[in-house]
Formats: structure tokens, C-alpha cells, sequence
């Protein structure tokens, strides 16, 4: 089980399963989103992911159409996504997960919108949109 949360301790989840195709994704929004680089997120089984306090903390914004990230009202974490056509996953900011977690990144994604400061020194394979499968 993994354990995580926000930043000022309001919202607080667990994690029961694994995480899945873990991407970093440098496009436009989630740069914005994380005010970094670029996001690194993960699939967990939408019956795996439990919030196990302050889910009244969590406030949503609809960034594209179906899909709303969720983040603490008091202190900005972003914590996870929901995508409408997708109900049986949420995808997961790695960054609030605090236990030592097993699954490795599989891929860049949106590699064409990274931010010109930002250099990519691994051998990750590097896709121009969503990584293929999705
Ligand atoms: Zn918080
Ligand atoms: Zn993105």
C-alpha cells in the first residue's frame, strides 16, 4: 500500500495496488498545473485510490473537456485526474505519493510542448503526443 497527501496535510490518501504507466508529461497544461517541468502521473484503479480524509479539501478544475484535475483548496497540491470516458481509473501526481513506490516512469509525453529550458537526459522513449495504447 502506498500512502500520500497534500502539502499542508488536509487531504490524505492510500493506495491499495499497483501504479501504472507512469508518464511525464510535458505539455502545456500540466506545466502549468505543477508550475514545473513537467508532471509525472500514473493509472490506479479507480477502486484502489481512497482518500482517507479531508475529500472535502479536494476542489476540481475541468482543464479539457471530461477531464478535472483535483487539488487541495487550502494549499494548491495537485493530487489526481478524472476523465469522464475513463470512470474506472484516476490518474495519480506521483509528487504527493510519500512511500517508496515500485513502478518506474515507462515514457515522455508531449515532448514537443516542453519548455525550452528543460532538457531531457534519459533514455525514456519520447512521444509527440500520449504514448502509444492510449
Ligand atoms: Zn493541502
Ligand atoms: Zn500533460
Amino acid at each position: 500500500m502506498y500512502t500520500g497527501g497534500c502539502l499542508c496535510g488536509a487531504v490524505r490518501f492510500e493506495i491499495h495496488g499497483g501504479i501504472r504507466n507512469i508518464v511525464e508529461c510535458h505539455c502545456s497544461r500540466c506545466r502549468k498545473a505543477q508550475g514545473s517541468a513537467f508532471a509525472a502521473n500514473g493509472i490506479v484503479e479507480a477502486g484502489d485510490f481512497v482518500i482517507t480524509r479531508g475529500e472535502d479539501k479536494l476542489t476540481g478544475y475541468e482543464s479539457s473537456p471530461g477531464q478535472v484535475k483535483y487539488f487541495c483548496k487550502t494549499c494548491g497540491s495537485p493530487i489526481l485526474s478524472r476523465n469522464a470516458a475513463k470512470t474506472g481509473q484516476v490518474r495519480v501526481r506521483l509528487g504527493t505519493i510519500e512511500s517508496d513506490i515500485v513502478e518506474r516512469p515507462m515514457a515522455h509525453i508531449f515532448v514537443s510542448s516542453r519548455a525550452n529550458w528543460d532538457e531531457i537526459t534519459d533514455d525514456l522513449p519520447q512521444y509527440d503526443s500520449y504514448e502509444p495504447g492510449r
